[in-house]
C-alpha cells in the first residue's frame, strides 16, 4: 500500500516497526495522511506495531490518545526478548521481541493497557486502535494479531448493518 488509492478498501491497516521518522517521511511524501485519517475516521482498524505505535500517537497521526516515548528501553539495549501476560489472549504469556523499541510515557482514559513490561505500557487499545512496542511478526504466537482480526471482523460487521440499516 504506498498510493492514497490502495487504501480505500482495506478492512484493517498495520502500520508496521522499522524507523518512525522515515514512515513519517513517507506518509509524507507519498501524501497518504488524509487517506489514514479517513480509513481511522470510517471506523476501520489499525494496528500499530513498534515505529507504528509511535506513528500512532498524539504527537504523529493522534489516533492514539497517548504519546509513545522512542527507544525508551535504552539504546544500549537495542533488542530483548520478555514474557508478557496480555489482556485477552489467555493466561499462556506471550513472547515478545522488542527492538529499540518504545514505551508508552502518558495516556489519556480511554487508552486500555494490555500489557505492559517492567510497569510501561507496550500493548494498548483505543476504539479502533491497536499498538504494540514489540514485533508481534517475528515469533509463531498468532494471539496478538488475533486481536487484531476480532476487532477487524466487529468492525466490518458493524459497517455491514450501517449499510443495511
Ligand atoms: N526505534 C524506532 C523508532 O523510533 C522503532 C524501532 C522499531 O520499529 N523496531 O522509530
Amino acid at each position: 500500500m504506498r498510493t492514497p488509492e490502495g487504501l480505500g478498501d482495506l478492512d484493517g491497516l498495520v502500520i508496521p516497526g522499522g524507523e518512525s521518522t522515515t514512515i513519517a517521511k513517507g506518509i509524507e511524501s507519498a501524501g497518504l495522511e488524509p487517506a489514514l485519517r479517513a480509513h481511522h475516521g470510517s471506523g476501520r482498524p489499525i494496528l500499530g506495531t513498534c515505529a507504528g505505535m509511535i506513528l500512532c500517537d498524539a504527537e504523529h497521526l493522534g489516533f492514539l490518545d497517548a504519546t509513545a516515548r522512542r527507544n525508551a528501553f535504552g539504546r544500549q539495549l537495542q533488542s530483548f526478548e520478555a514474557d508478557l501476560a496480555i489482556e485477552g489472549i489467555g493466561d499462556e504469556p506471550l513472547r515478545a521481541v522488542f527492538i529499540r523499541a518504545p514505551w508508552i510515557e502518558r495516556r489519556g482514559p480511554g487508552v486500555e493497557v494490555l500489557g505492559s513490561h517492567e510497569g510501561h505500557p507496550v500493548a494498548v487499545r483505543e476504539g479502533t486502535v491497536l499498538a504494540s512496542a514489540f514485533h508481534p511478526e517475528l515469533t509463531d504466537d498468532p494471539r496478538f494479531h488475533a486481536i487484531f482480526m476480532a476487532m477487524v471482523t466487529a468492525a466490518r460487521e458493524r459497517a455491514r448493518e450501517e449499510a443495511a440499516r
